[in-house]
């Protein structure tokens, strides 16, 4: 396969990651069907998507761990099928399951890693550098075997950091982990983001938001979304739905609620208080219903107890991401 076109001959290129049209085929079933987007230099992308979305297939092709059905992966102006090992030596990958080696010690491995990428630099400075930074130097002697899961997802980075790669590509750097290490890989992340150009893949919605700059939503083998995440956060804001508070018979209350002129939707959410039960309400876009339930509601002499705008959440994004895709089909 030849160099992407846009590629240039002298190496000069417009994206770190230029992912072109791949398709993914295992047997008869589409793992990607036609994915592409690229990364600028610096970016830090997360690649989100639920479980069996394609997040981990594109990851091992786009570091020439598996090859595509078709389509095209450029790293740096390279082509990843052409020149394989030039590209590995671009990119710091953590798989899903990193490949540790759980009799060794943490140094003997990160030593081991280290003489596998060839690298040529001061190996003790180097690997100190990283423990430090990744925070595992005073494991460093222990077996890993014996450490907790965090931790190992810890030596799995450093071992993915080792020779200074531009580019790292983390798959679901955070599952299995406990919230004060989701914390501390975030942390990490956004430290390493500096002059890195980074693809972290992750099922949960909120990690993206926290660390990434633009978010590629992936399901069923397909790109979805991809927006910068400030866009989305904005999206979130504007939100059309309020939960309320009222205090009357329930199913009544409900039916009411859903003959309002704008409203598009309602549905209790939560469990009686007293007499009153609590309801989200969503209306369509343009129309202020407030002083329409109000006046409908005291007219059934059922009191509104507590209003409140409700933002949307990015796994309420995601969930519509999806279903507009469902029902383009
Ligand atoms: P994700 O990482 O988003 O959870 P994957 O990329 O692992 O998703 O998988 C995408 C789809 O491809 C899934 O339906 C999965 O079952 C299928 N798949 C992945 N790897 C293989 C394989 N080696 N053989 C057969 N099917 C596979
Ligand atoms: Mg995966």
């Amino acid at each position: 396969m030849c160099a992407h076109p846009r590629a240039h001959a002298k190496g000069i290129y417009i994206f770190m990651i230029e992912i072109n049209n791949l398709v993914k085929k295992f047997g008869k079933k589409y793992a990607l069907d036609g994915v592409s987007f690229s990364i600028k230099k610096g970016e830090i992308v997360g690649f989100l998507g639920p479980n069996g979305a394609g997040k981990s297939t594109t990851m091992n092709i786009i570091t020439g761990y598996i090859s595509p059905t078709s389509g095209s992966v450029t790293v740096g102006g390279v082509d990843v099928f052409s020149e394989p090992m030039k590209v590995k030596k671009m990119i710091g990958f953590l798989p899903e399951q990193p490949p540790l080696y759980i009799d060794m010690t943490v140094w003997e491995y990160l030593c081991f890693v280290y003489e596998l990428k060839g690298c040529k630099m001061n190996k003790s400075a180097h690997l100190s550098e990283i423990c430090e930074l990744v925070k595992i130097t005073d494991v460093k002697n222990r077996l890993i075997k014996n450490l907790s899961k965090g931790y190992k997802q810890r030596v799995g980075i450093a071992a993915a950091i080792i020779g200074g790669p531009d580019v790292l590509i983390f798959d679901e750097p955070t599952v299995g982990l406990d919230p004060k290490q989701i914390i501390e890989i975030r942390s990490l992340l956004r430290a390493l983001s500096k002059e890195r150009t980074i693809i972290l893949s992750t099922h949960i919605l909120s990690e993206v938001q926290a660390v990434c700059d633009r978010i590629v939503v992936i399901n069923a083998g397909k790109i979805i979304a991809d927006e910068k995440t400030a866009k989305l956060s904005e999206a979130l804001g504007q939100s059309n739905r309020f939960r309320v508070k009222i205090s009357g018979p329930s199913r009544e209350v409900l039916n009411l609620l859903k003959s309002i002129h704008g409203v598009t939707r309602v549905t209790q959410d939560g469990a009686r208080e007293g007499d009153a039960f609590p309801y989200i309400v969503e209306y369509s876009g343009s129309i202020d219903i407030r002083k329409m339930m109000f006046r409908a509601l005291a007219d059934k002499g059922w009191p509104i107890l507590a209003m409140e705008g409700v933002d949307i959440s990015l796994e309420d994004l995601f969930v519509k991401l999806i279903d507009g895709e469902e029902e383009k089909r």
